[in-house]
């Protein structure tokens, strides 16, 4: 087989092939990177970053419109700069999030900065930093980064993240669109939040944002809280308050099993058939849609456990590298790096940690011997961002694959790097 060997039909991961018996990420063998790089790493297809990112530029084409890619999904500065060089805009949730955006090459004006519970101090950094738009949540928060403005001489452009209150029928550990969730203010207090903003002195009323969940596979509650907030914004363009941009959030699904996402294009159309003839600029931000298939998490079955009911594999990735399977029971594909003949068994594969809930998926069937590595597929959103060191477990590595080459992202953390920061009693 050559370069030009079509992607696995059944795998979610566009530049993942099975060639020569093997699995391989674009040009490269999965095997040369555990050899070269070790167990557990998270391995990215640049490729795959690439083509999801110009999916989006290509269906907004001709519109003025910006993508500000959700830092939160995966805030690797490699990442981070891929996308700056396609001439991304960033959604960021914290000051640390801001100065990845600015290590990576991203521009501050391209940068819009969610989050209910901004401090002063990040206020302040974002102002400096002269970001784009501070989409605000409350209206204590319009009441502080007034404040901080002031003192700063400057003036913060600000949108108001709306609630539209509609369904967007996906889990709701990530449906934030819904009345009583903590997210954005009250569709019904946001025409009197807005004329408040526009009294005060040191806030430039910009544009209008809402985001109303994860993982959305069906377009029509976009579409139909894109209708609400034009709407609003109408009404507020009758009162004289006019908005520059409309941000409608991220949120478009992947396929993980067997959802069936649609295309970019095909989740747009009919939010840009609302706004068809309107001069404001459209702003997305997408996270999830741009990283989750272009990424895998690689692992080795250090054991394998026949018990009475149940098989084991257990691997040398756990929860603390991948933590969606045990806080949401997500299901991600899981592939063998090497197939081989054999009996499949099915199998629970779990990690090393002391926890139940420390499983990575239930029930696959797999022909495998300890020692083989498995490829955790559609892991990388929210999967090295959610990482942690329980049970002292030094975070993986990441690896970014383009073309035949390797780049390593991210080292390996060292054991004595995780307790640096600690003392002992004296
Ligand atoms: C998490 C989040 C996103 C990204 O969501 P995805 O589902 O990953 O696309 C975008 N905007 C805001 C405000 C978010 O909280």
């Amino acid at each position: 087989m050559n370069a030009n060997t079509p992607a696995c039909p059944n795998l979610p991961v566009p530049t993942l092939q099975l060639r020569e018996g093997a699995l391989w990420l674009e040009e490269r063998p999965l095997a040369d990177i555990a050899a070269r790089f070790g167990t557990p790493t998270y391995v990215y297809s640049r490729a795959a970053l690439e083509s999801a990112f110009t999916a989006w530029q290509e269906a907004l084409a001709g519109r003025r419109a910006l993508v500000c890619y959700a830092v939160k999904a995966n805030s690797n500065l490699g990442i981070l700069s891929v996308f700056a060089r396609l001439g991304a805009g960033f959604d960021i949730v914290s000051a640390g999030e801001l100065a990845r955006v600015q290590a990576a090459g991203g521009r501050a004006d391209r940068i819009v900065f969610s989050g209910v519970g901004k401090t002063a101090a990040e206020m302040r950094i974002a102002l400096e930093a002269g970001i784009r738009c501070f989409n605000v949540e409350s209206a204590a928060e319009l009441e502080r980064l007034n404040a901080v403005a002031g003192e700063l001489g400057s003036t913060a452009p600000i949108a108001l993240r709306v609630n539209p209150d509609v369904d967007p029928k996906t889990h709701p550990y990530i449906s934030t669109g819904l009345k009583g969730n903590k997210f954005g203010v009250a569709f019904a207090d946001a025409f009197a939040l807005y004329q408040r903003a526009a009294a005060l002195p040191n806030l430039r009323v910009a544009g209008i944002a809402c985001h109303i969940g994860s993982q959305l596979l069906d377009p029509a509650p976009m579409a139909e809280a894109a209708q609400k907030l034009l709407d609003l914004v109408d009404r507020l363009g009758a009162a004289g308050i006019a908005l520059e941009h409309i941000d409608l959030g991220g949120g478009l699904g992947i396929r993980y099993r067997d959802e069936m996402p649609p295309t970019v294009a095909d989740y747009l159309a009919p939010l840009l058939a609302v706004f068809a003839g309107r001069e404001e600029e459209l702003c997305f931000e997408p996270g999830r849609s741009l990283v989750g298939n272009a990424g895998l998490l690689l692992t080795r079955i250090e054991y394998l456990k026949p018990g009475e009911t149940k098989n084991f594999a257990i691997v040398d990735a756990a929860m603390n590298d991948l933590a969606r399977p045990a806080l949401y029971d997500a299901w991600h594909e899981v592939v063998a790096v090497t197939p081989h003949d054999g009996d499949e068994q099915v199998y629970e594969i779990v990690g090393p940690i002391c926890e139940s809930g420390d499983f990575l998926a239930h029930d696959r069937s797999l022909k495998v011997n300890a020692g083989d590595l498995l490829a955790i597929l559609s892991a990388g959103a929210y999967g090295m961002t959610m990482s942690s060191n329980y049970n002292t477990r030094p975070r993986a590595a990441e690896v970014l694959i383009d073309g035949s080459e390797m780049h390593e992202i991210r080292r390996r953390e060292t054991v004595a790097e995780l307790f640096a920061a600690e003392r002992t009693l004296a």
